[in-house]
Formats: structure tokens, sequence, C-alpha cells
């Protein structure tokens, strides 16, 4: 079967992530998360200091980001891909609250995003992939053969974000994960490069009240009838 691209984009903490590593695994494809990498140099950012009194030094950043290394290598304890920041698994770090409350404001820088996009795409050149972010399907892969935009309402991916930050041991409140969503949805949707937005073909997807297993098989059932055309 002809091998094809898969854009899932979306929210914050709406459960891309989970929805596209599943898809991943029962097609067989790539999975690849670019907030992951989003996520990755926003650590660097905060490991270098580039963060003086919270407002980020984009010269430094210009000039350092040639210096950036970030790659996927599969974790055989978990069977998932882990994050790999110049050679340094960094997967639990770029999930802290810290790397959350800082990685928008990068993002929205444009020189990071041609950066990254360009790697998304050189990933993507073979087909056979899911991707998740939020311009997989609007600049990344604008003609990707699927397109998925995923939303669930702000208090339940609080609520689903906070039980993940808590099984992980790493403490937050309801409210601080509640803000931390809503103003990285905010910052992402009003940047001027790459905003979050649904692509005008994407299908979208409300799962505030649907289980995993139930989204899997909607999902499924879309990549059958998208992949036989
Ligand atoms: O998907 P995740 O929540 O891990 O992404 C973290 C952040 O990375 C987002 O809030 C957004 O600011 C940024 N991002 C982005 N474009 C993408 C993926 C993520 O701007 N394609």
């Amino acid at each position: 079967m002809k091998k094809i691209v898969i854009a899932i984009d979306g929210h914050s903490s709406c459960g891309k992530s989970t929805m596209a590593k599943e898809l991943a695994k029962q097609i067989g494809y790539t999975y690849i998360d670019s907030g992951a990498m989003y996520r990755a140099v926003t650590l660097f950012c905060l490991q270098k200091g580039f963060f003086v009194n919270d407002s980020l030094n984009l010269e430094t950043l210009k000039r350092e980001i040639v210096n950036i290394s970030i790659t996927f290598v599969n974790n055989p304890l978990t069977g998932k891909a882990d994050t790999y920041l110049n050679g340094q698994n960094v997967e639990k770090e770029i999930r802290s609250m810290a790397v959350a409350e800082k990685v928008s404001p990068v993002a929205a820088v444009g020189f990071v995003r041609e950066a990254l996009v360009r790697q998304q795409q050189a990933l993507g050149a073979e087909k056979g992939i899911v991707m998740d972010g939020r311009d997989i399907g609007t600049v990344v892969f604008p003609n990707a053969e699927l397109k998925i935009f995923v939303t669930a309402s702000p208090e339940i991916r609080a609520q689903r974000r906070l039980a993940e930050l808590t099984a992980k041991g790493e403490p937050a409140t309801f409210e601080a994960v509640l803000h931390n969503l809503t103003e990285r949805d905010r910052i992402d949707s009003t940047r001027k490069d790459g905003p979050l937005k649904q692509a005008v073909d994407a299908i979208v997807l409300d799962n505030s009240n649907l289980t995993i297993a139930e989204q899997n098989r909607q999902l499924l059932a879309v990549f059958n009838e998208t992949s036989q055309c």
C-alpha cells in the first residue's frame, strides 16, 4: 500500500502524541513528536542561560542554534523513541513545567521555526510518517494526505496533564497547568510564523468525551479510508 503523510495538529495537552504514537505503531509508520524538538531547543536555552529576567537573548540563540542537534533514539525498555539533545537523553527534562513555561516564546522565534521545519520536512521526505504539532498540516506538510485537528475543553486537558505530571512525581496544581496550557495556546495561535490553526482540509476531532480506545478506532478508520483512495 502507498505510504502517506499524516499530520496531527491541535491545542496543547489534548492527547495528540498519545494518539499519533498509537496510530503509528498500528500501521507501521514512524512517529515524530515535533513539540519535543521545540522543547529541546528551549531546554538548551535554559541550560545555557539564554533567558535573562524572563527575556530570551535572541542574538546568542541565533549564533548558537547551529550547535543544537536533536535526534530521536528508540528506547528498548519503553519501546518508544526518546529525545536526545546533543547526544544526551533529555526525554524527562523536556516534559518539565520549567520547559513548558518557556517553550511557546521560543517556538515563536522565526529562525527557530525555520531550522526545525527544515528538519521535520527531511524526516518526512520518504512518507510513512505520523507527525504531531501545531503547524504540521499548514506549514511543514501542507500536502499531507491526512490531516487531523485535535481539540478538547481546556479543563479536561488540564486534568489529563496534571494526572501525567503527578504520575511522574512532578509537583503541579490544576490552576498552574490550566494557566500554562491556555497561555501556550494563546501564544501559539497568535504568533506570526506557523501559528496554530486548523488546516482547511483537516478533519476535526474533539476528544473531550472520548476514551483513548474510541479515539484510536476513529483515527484508524479515517486512515483506512484515506490510504485506500
Ligand atoms: O506538543 P507539545 O505540547 O509538546 O509542544 C510544546 C510547544 O512547542 C507548544 O506549546 C508550541 O509552542 C511548540 N510547538 C510548535 N510547533 C509545533 C510543535 C510544537 O510551535 N509543530
